[in-house]
C-alpha cells in the first residue's frame, strides 16, 4: 500500500474498503463514537468509569510464508509501527518471513504437599495418569470433541526453596491441547477439577492449582534472510550495516542489561498487535521473559547471523493466543483487529505475531548498529512534543520538523518556536 502513511485518514479508510478488508460499518468501529459501549466495558471489568483509547495504526508490508497480512497495532510510543512497516518491507522484498507455530499445548499446575516420600507421590500420579486425563477431560467434553482436550501428566519434583531439610516441591503438570482458545480459563478449571483426585491417589494436600503462562509447548518461530546489498543505507554499505546489527545481537546475547532492551523491542511489536487482537498481553510478556532465562540466564528472543551473503534473523517464544474466548468476541475493536490481519487459525496468528517481533527488532538493531535510534525515533517524538507544546494542525508538522533540525527535541523549544509562529503568521 505504498504512500499510506501520506494520505488523510478518510483515504486511508476508504482504501481499506476498497480492498475489501473491512466495510464501513466496521470502520465505524475505528473512530471515537465507534468505541465500545458503557455496557460492554462494565461487562469486561469492575467498577468501570469509562474507556481510555490509545491509537490504533496499521503496520504494512508483512509477509507471513507467502501470505501478506495488514497488522492493527495498538500503542502510543511513535515510530513502532514505521519500524515494523519499514522492516516488513526489506523482508519482503527478499522473499518474506517463514514462520512456524506448534500446536496450542498449555501448561495447567498444580501443587501438591504433605505427600510423604516424594518418588512414593510419583509414582502414585503418574499410575493414575489415565483416570486424571478422563476427570480433566469431562469438565471441556467439547474441547475433546473439537479435537484438543487434556493429554498428558508429568510430575516436577523440586528442590525446596527453604533448603535441604524443607519439603521438595511437589508439581503435577497438566499439558491441555487449548485449540484456538489461550486457555486459561478452561485450564484453571480442569487444574481445579482434578486436584481432589490427586489427593486421593496420594493422600497429600493440594493448595495452588493453575495454569502456567511459562507456555514453553506452545512456541512460535519467524526467520528471515535480507541479502546484504538491500541493507545498504545512511550511506553505509550493506556489509557495513549487517556488521552493526551481527555486534549489536551478540552484545545482547552476552549481557542481560542490553537483553532486556533488546526484548523491549520484540515485544514493542508483539505487544500492539495483542491489544489490537484482545490478547491477554500481561500473560505474553511474563511467557517471553520467562523464556528468555530458559538457560539459566536472561538472554535476547531474537537472533542475527551472517549466513552466504545473508543476514539471517531468527526468533523463538512462547504465544499464547485466542481466536476465541477472553475479549475477542465482546469487543468490537479486537474483532476488527482479527478481521484485518486476516488469519485462518490460532497458530498462523502466532506466526505473524513472531514475525512482527522480528520485524520490529530489526528496525531497531539495524538503527543501533548505524546511526542510532534517535534519528528516526527524534522526528516521531517531536511531534508528541509539538502537541504537548500546544501545537495543533499544521503547525505540529511545522514545529516537529525545526525541533528536529535545531536538534533539541523539548517542550521548551517548542512552546518558543510556536510563539514565533503567533507572531509571524503561518504562510
Ligand atoms: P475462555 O474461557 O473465555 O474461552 C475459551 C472457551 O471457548 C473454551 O473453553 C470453549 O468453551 C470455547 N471455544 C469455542 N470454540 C473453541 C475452539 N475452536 N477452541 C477452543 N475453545 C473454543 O478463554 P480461555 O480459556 O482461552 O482463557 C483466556 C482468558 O483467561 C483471557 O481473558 C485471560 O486474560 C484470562 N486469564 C488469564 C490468566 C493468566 O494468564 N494467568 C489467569 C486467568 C484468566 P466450550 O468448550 O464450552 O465451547
Amino acid at each position: 500500500m505504498p504512500g499510506f502513511h501520506r494520505r488523510r485518514v478518510e483515504e486511508r479508510w476508504m482504501e481499506l474498503a476498497l480492498r475489501g478488508d473491512v466495510t464501513a460499518e466496521e470502520l465505524r468501529a475505528l473512530t471515537p463514537q465507534g468505541a465500545p459501549t458503557f455496557d460492554i466495558v462494565n461487562q469486561m471489568i469492575e467498577n468501570a468509569v469509562g474507556v481510555f483509547s490509545l491509537p490504533l495504526g496499521l503496520g504494512l508490508n508483512l509477509t507471513v510464508n507467502g501470505r501478506d497480512h495488514l497488522v492493527p497495532m495498538v500503542v502510543e510510543e511513535p515510530s513502532v509501527v514505521a519500524a515494523v512497516s519499514f522492516a516488513a518491507k526489506l523482508v519482503r522484498e527478499a522473499g518474506g518471513f517463514t514462520a512456524d507455530a506448534d500446536a496450542s499445548m498449555m501448561i495447567g499446575q498444580v501443587q501438591l504437599t504433605r505427600y510423604g516420600k516424594p518418588e512414593v507421590a510419583r509414582s502414585r500420579v503418574l499410575a493414575g495418569r489415565e483416570q486424571i486425563l478422563t476427570l480433566a477431560n469431562s469438565f471441556h467434553p467439547a474441547l475433546e470433541q473439537r479435537g484438543g482436550g487434556a493429554r498428558d501428566v508429568q510430575v516436577r519434583i523440586l528442590p525446596a526453596p527453604e533448603g535441604p531439610h524443607g519439603e521438595p516441591v511437589f508439581v503435577v503438570h497438566l499439558l491441555v491441547d487449548t485449540q484456538e482458545a489461550m486457555g486459561a480459563n478452561l485450564i484453571n478449571t480442569m487444574a481445579e477439577g482434578i486436584a481432589p483426585l490427586i489427593e486421593q491417589l496420594t493422600g497429600g494436600r493440594v493448595f495452588a492449582r493453575i495454569l502456567s503462562n511459562l507456555a514453553d509447548q506452545r512456541l512460535a518461530r519467524a526467520s528471515c534472510r535480507i541479502p546484504l546489498e538491500a541493507l545498504a543505507d545512511f550511506g553505509l554499505p550493506g556489509e557495513d550495516i549487517a556488521e552493526g546489527i551481527l555486534q549489536t545481537s551478540r552484545f545482547a546475547e552476552a549481557d542481560p542489561y542490553r537483553a532486556a532492551t533488546h526484548n523491549k523491542g520484540v515485544m514493542n511489536g508483539i505487544d500492539a498487535v495483542a491489544i489490537a487482537t484482545g490478547q491477554d498481553w500481561r500473560a505474553i510478556e511474563a511467557g517471553a521473559h520467562a523464556y528468555a532465562c530458559r538457560h539459566g540466564r536472561y538472554g535476547p528472543l531474537s537472533r542475527w547471523t551472517l549466513e552466504q551473503g545473508h543476514l539471517v534473523g531468527r526468533i523463538e517464544l512462547p504465544l499464547a493466543l485466542g481466536l476465541v474466548g477472553g475479549p475477542i468476541k465482546i469487543h468490537p475493536g479486537a474483532q476488527l483487529g482479527l478481521k484485518l490481519l486476516h488469519v485462518d487459525n490460532v497458530r498462523q496468528l502466532a506466526m505473524v505475531f513472531a514475525a512482527v517481533g522480528l520485524a520490529q527488532n530489526f528496525a531497531a538493531v539495524r538503527a543501533l548498529g548505524s546511526v542510532g535510534i534517535q534519528k528516526g525515533h527524534m522526528a516521531l517524538h517531536a511531534r508528541c512534543v509539538a502537541v504537548t507544546a500546544g501545537a495543533r494542525g499544521v503547525d505540529v508538522e511545522r514545529v516537529a520538523l525545526l525541533l528536529v533540525e535545531r536538534g533539541n527535541v523539548k517542550v521548551d523549544t517548542a512552546r518558543e518556536i510556536l510563539a514565533s509562529f503567533q507572531e509571524v503568521p503561518a504562510p
